[in-house]
C-alpha cells in the first residue's frame, strides 16, 4: 500500500520510495528512506495534502505524491537505538589525511587576508537572525520556510576584514529549487574561507542531513546549534563534545534570537578560517553496515575520480557521492571518460546489489544512519516542546477542517478592518489633520510675506496638498505591513498554503504562490522577489505574472480620494469591491494562463511545517522603521519632483510664460496627445491622463497630481461623472504597476516579461474600465 492510504494518526514504515529525479532526490533528501518511520498527522480541510511527521518534523506532501511512496503500516514506536561499539569509525578515508593536526597555530593564512563566510543551513533555521546580531543589519526575518530569497553581504560586528554571507536555505547539496543551486554554487565556486552551518537543534536529524554533506566539501567548518534555548527549555540536551568529536569540526550551542553563544561561535568561526582548520572527518560510510557495501562503493570511485575532481577543482569526496547519485552537473564537470564512466556505473551497480537499495537511497541511507548514531549519543531529546503542542493545538483550529477556511476569511477580514477602519484610519486622520494645519500656517506666512503668485503655488499646492495628501497615508501603509509581518511571522502564512494548495492547483499555481499574492497587498517588489522560493520555474513565473493584480498600499491613497468625492456613502462596499475585483479578474488570467501559455501541473508541494512562534518585538519595530524610512524616501524623492514637474508643466506654456488657464499649458498639449485613448472610458480629460502617466512613477502620486491639476475647480466631482470615476477607479487597480515594480520583474524574468506584464496590465485595464462604463450606460447611470 502507499502513504495516501494510511488514515490520519496512523504511522507506517516507508518500504520503497517512488518518483523520478530531482522530486525523488528531494524526498530522498527530506529523510523518505526506505527503514524510515512516517506517521500521518492531517489531511488539509479539503482532503489534499497530508502533513506528515518524521525524524522529528513535519512536512507537508500532496496526495499524488505521497503515492509514489510505498509503506507499510505499524504501530508507532520509538527508533530502536542501535548500539555501537565503536562510536567513531574510525578506517581512514581520502582526503582525511591532516585529521590529526593538533588545534592551534599551524599555517595561519596571512595577515590582511579577507576571511570570508558563507551562512549555509536549512530553511527557517535561524540564519537571518544570526547575520543580524553578527552584522548588527536589520534584515527581514520571518517563520515561513523560505524567506531569505537574496543573497546579502555583511562584515561580523567589531572583526575587521570578515565578510560573511546570508544564504537562501537549503536542505541538501542536491539542488531542486534554484536558489538551492544558488547556495550550491556559491560554496563550491567562490570557496568561501570557512562556513558558518547553523543547524535548528529542535529539529537536529533533519539539519544534520546538510551537515554531513557540507563536512565533504573541504572548506572549514562549524556547527551552530541554534534553538537552543527552545531545547533546553523542554528539558532537552546535547552532549557537545561527544558530537564535536563524531563529527570532526567545532560545534557552539546558541541562540540567535537571544544572542547567547554567539561571542564564542565567533572565535570558533575565525578561528578554523584563520588556520584552515578543515574537517577532521569525512568518512561516515559504515565499514559493518550490510558487509560495508556502500564504504566499498564509495570509497572505489573516491579513487577512481581522484585526479578528475582535483582537476576540476571539487572536493573529492562530494564528488563521489555526487557521481554515485548521478549528479549530471557534477558528472559533467568531472569529465570522465568512457571507460572510467563505465567503471563508475559497474561499481554502483554492484552496490545496489549487495545493498538492496537504489543509489540515491543508499547514499542518502548512510548519512541518515551516522546521524542517528550521532543524536542517539549526544543528544537527549526534550520531552514534546511546549511549543510543538501548542502549534498542534492551534494548527487544530487554524487548520481543522471545518475551521481553516472560516478563520482565514476572518482573520484577512480583522487585517483589513484593523487598517482600514480602525489603527491605520485614526492614525491617518490625526496625520491629516497636523498637515492641515501646518498648510494653513504656511499658507497665512506666504500670503502675508506677499510671496510671488507662481512659487506660493507651487509650495502650497504642489508640494503641501499634493505630496501631503500622500504622507498622510503613511499610518495606513505601515498598519498594513505590520499585519502581514505578523502573520508571516507567527507561522501562519505556511499553513495557508497548506490549507489553499488544493484550490490553487485549480488555478495551476501551487499553496506556495499564495504567499507572494498576500505580500503583494503590501507591495509588488517584495511580492515578486519572494517567488524565489518557489521551486519550479513554471509556478514562478505564474506567479509573478499574476502578483500585479492583488492591489498594492500604494493605490490606496487613489480609491481614497475618489470614493470620499464621489460615493461618500458606499466607502467600504467600493473599498471591498477594489480588492475582491483585483483577485476575481486574477483568478481568471490565471485560469488563461493555464489553458495557453502555462500548461502543465503545478511542482510539488513539500514544505516544512514550523511551530508557531511569537514574533519579536525587536524585528518587527525593525520592520516599521524600515517601511517607513522606505515610504518617506518615496514621497519626498519621485512624488516630490513629480508633483514639481507636472506643476511646472502644467503653469507654463510653450514659450514659458506663466498661464493663466492650464488648458494652455505644456502638459495639457502633450497629454492632449493621448488623451483619445482614454476617451471612450470618459477619462479624456488632459488632467486625469496626466495623472495616470504619473503613476507609473508612483501610484501614490496619481492623487498628488490629481490635487495640483483640480485645484483651480475646487473639487474634482464637477469635472468628472460618477461613472467615470467609477471607470478610473478600475483603470487604477489593474494597469501597469509601478516602475519599482516593473523593475523587479525585469530583474527576475528579464526585460521582454516586463514589458509583457506593462501592456498586458494596461490592456486588461482599459477592457475592464470600458466594461465599467458600457454597464454604467446600459443601466443609465450617466
Ligand atoms: P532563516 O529562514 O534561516 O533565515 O530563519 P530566520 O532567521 O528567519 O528565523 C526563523 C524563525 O526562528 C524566526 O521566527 C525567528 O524568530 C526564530 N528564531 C531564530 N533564532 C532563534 C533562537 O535562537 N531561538 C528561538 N526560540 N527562535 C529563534
Ligand atoms: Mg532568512
Amino acid at each position: 500500500m502507499t502513504l495516501k492510504e494510511i488514515k490520519a494518526g496512523q504511522s507506517a514504515c516507508v518500504l520503497a520510495v517512488g518518483g523520478t529525479g530531482a522530486l525523488r532526490q528531494h524526498f530522498l533528501d527530506m529523510g523518505i528512506i526506505p527503514g524510515t518511520d512516517i506517521k500521518v498527522i492531517k489531511y488539509a480541510p479539503m482532503g489534499d495534502p497530508v502533513e506528515i511527521r518524521l525524524h522529528g518534523y513535519e512536512l507537508t506532501l500532496r496526495l499524488d505524491d505521497a503515492d509514489k511512496i510505498e509503506v507499510e503500516p505499524v504501530p508507532e514506536r520509538d527508533r530502536q537505538k542501535k548500539a555501537i561499539a565503536d562510536p567513531v569509525n574510525e578506517h581512514l578515508g581520502l582526503g582525511e589525511g591532516g585529521r590529526f593536526h593538533p588545534k592551534g597555530s599551524g599555517n595561519p593564512l596571512p595577515d590582511g587576508t579577507v576571511l570570508s563566510f558563507a551562512l549555509v543551513g536549512n530553511q527557517n533555521s535561524g540564519k537571518t537572525t544570526l547575520f543580524n546580531q553578527l552584522t548588527g543589519s536589520k534584515q527581514h526575518v520571518g517563520n515561513f520556510p523560505g524567506v531569505t530569497v537574496d543573497r546579502k553581504d555583511g562584515a561580523i560586528l567589531g572583526q575587521e576584514n570578515t565578510v560573511i554571507t546570508d544564504l537562501p536555505g537549503i536542505y541538501s547539496m542536491s539542488p531542486y529549487s534554484s536558489e538551492e543551486l544558488v547556495s550550491r554554487n556559491f560554496v563550491l565556486n567562490e570557496k568561501p574561507k570557512g562556513i558558518i552551518d547553523i543547524v535548528d537543534v529542535t529539529n537536529i536529524e533533519r539539519n544534520l542531513y546538510l551537515t554531513m554533506q557540507l563536512l565533504e566539501m573541504g572548506i572549514p567548518v562549524v556547527v551552530a546549534l541554534n534553538m537552543m534555548d527552545e531545547m533546553t527549555g523542554n528539558g532537552g540536551s546535547v552532549d557537545v563534545n561527544t558530537m564535536e568529536a563524531l563529527l570532526g569540526v567545532p560545534v557552539v550551542p546558541i541562540s540567535a534570537a537571544k544572542n547567547q553563544g554567539v561571542h564564542e561561535l565567533v572565535d570558533h568561526a575565525l578561528h578554523v578560517a584563520k588556520y584552515q582548520e578543515k574537517p577532521q572527518k569525512q568518512d561516515f560510510c559504515d565499514e559493518n553496515d550490510h558487509n560495508g557495501a556502500v564504504h566499498r562503493c564509495l570509497h572505489a570511485v573516491i579513487h577512481l575520480i581522484q585526479d578528475h575532481a582535483e582537476s576540476a577543482g571539487l572536493p573529492v569526496r562530494f564528488a563521489a557521492c555526487k557521481a554515485i547519485e548521478g549528479d549530471e552537473l557534477i558528472i559533467n564537470q568531472l569529465d570522465l571518460d568512457q571507460n572510467e564512466k563505465e567503471t563508475l556505473e559497474h561499481i554502483t551497480l554492484q552496490m545496489e546489489k549487495e545493498r538492496g537499495l537504489d543509489r540515491s537511497a543508499a547514499i542518502a541511507d548512510m548519512r541518515f544512519s551516522y546521524i542517528t548514531k550521532v543524536c542517539d549519543l549526544c543528544v537527549k531529546k526534550p520531552r514534546e516542546s511546549r511549543e510543538h503542542a501548542r502549534s498542534q493545538k492551534i494548527d487544530k483550529l487554524l487548520t481543522g477542517k471545518y475551521t481553516a477556511i472560516p478563520v482565514f476569511i476572518a482573520v484577512m477580514g480583522l487585517v483589513f478592518f484593523l487598517t482600514f477602519n480602525v489603527i491605520g484610519a485614526t492614525l491617518q486622520d490625526l496625520l491629516a489633520t497636523g498637515i492641515e494645519a501646518l498648510t494653513g500656517v504656511v499658507d497665512g506666512a506666504l500670503t502675508s510675506a506677499g510671496v510671488n503668485r507662481a512659487i506660493h503655488g507651487l509650495i502650497i499646492k504642489g508640494i503641501f496638498e499634493g505630496v501631503g495628501s500622500v504622507l498622510s497615508f503613511l499610518p495606513i501603509i505601515v498598519t498594513m505591513f505590520l499585519f502581514l509581518s505578523l502573520l508571516e511571522d507567527s507561522g501562519y502564512i505556511a499553513r495557508v498554503a497548506f490549507v489553499m494548495d488544493k484550490l490553487l492547483r485549480k488555478l495551476g499555481l501551487s499553496g506556495r504562490s499564495i504567499v507572494p499574492m498576500l505580500i503583494g497587498f503590501g507591495c509588488t517588489v517584495p511580492a515578486v522577489m519572494s517567488t524565489r522560493t518557489l521551486p519550479s520555474e513554471r509556478d514562478r513565473k505564474m506567479t509573478i505574472l499574476l502578483t500585479p493584480f492583488m492591489s498594492c498600499t500604494a493605490k490606496l491613497p487613489i480609491y481614497a480620494f475618489f470614493v470620499n468625492a464621489f460615493f461618500p456613502a458606499h466607502k467600504a462596499l467600493i473599498m471591498i469591491g477594489l480588492y475582491l475585483l483585483g483577485i476575481v479578474i486574477g483568478i481568471l488570467v490565471a485560469f488563461l494562463y493555464k489553458k495557453t501559455m502555462f500548461k502543465g501541473e503545478a511542482v510539488p508541494f513539500v514544505m516544512e511545517l514550523p511551530n508557531y512562534r511569537l514574533p519579536s518585538v525587536r524585528n518587527t519595530l525593525q520592520l516599521l522603521w524600515e517601511k517607513s524610512k522606505d515610504f518617506l524616501q518615496r514621497a519626498f524623492s519621485v512624488i516630490l519632483i513629480a508633483t514639481i514637474v507636472v506643476w511646472f508643466l502644467q503653469s507654463f506654456s510653450f514659450k514659458f510664460n506663466l498661464v493663466d488657464n492650464s488648458q494652455d499649458s505644456i502638459l495639457a498639449a502633450l497629454a492632449g496627445l493621448i488623451a483619445p485613448l482614454f476617451k471612450p472610458l470618459g477619462l479624456g480629460d488632459w488632467r486625469i491622463v496626466t495623472s495616470l502617466i504619473s503613476g507609473t512613477m508612483a501610484k501614490e502620486s496619481v492623487v498628488s497630481i490629481l490635487e495640483v491639476l483640480f485645484s483651480a475647480e475646487g473639487n474634482i466631482a464637477a469635472v468628472i461623472s460618477s461613472l467615470s470615476a467609477a471607470s478610473l477607479l478600475v483603470f487604477s487597480l489593474l494597469y501597469t504597476p509601478c516602475v519599482a515594480a516593473i523593475a523587479a520583474i525585469r530583474r527576475e524574468l528579464g526585460h521582454k516579461w516586463a514589458i509583457y506584464v506593462i501592456l498586458w496590465q494596461c490592456a486588461v485595464a482599459w477592457v475592464a474600465a470600458l466594461l465599467v462604463r458600457l454597464i454604467g450606460l446600459l443601466f443609465g447611470i450617466a
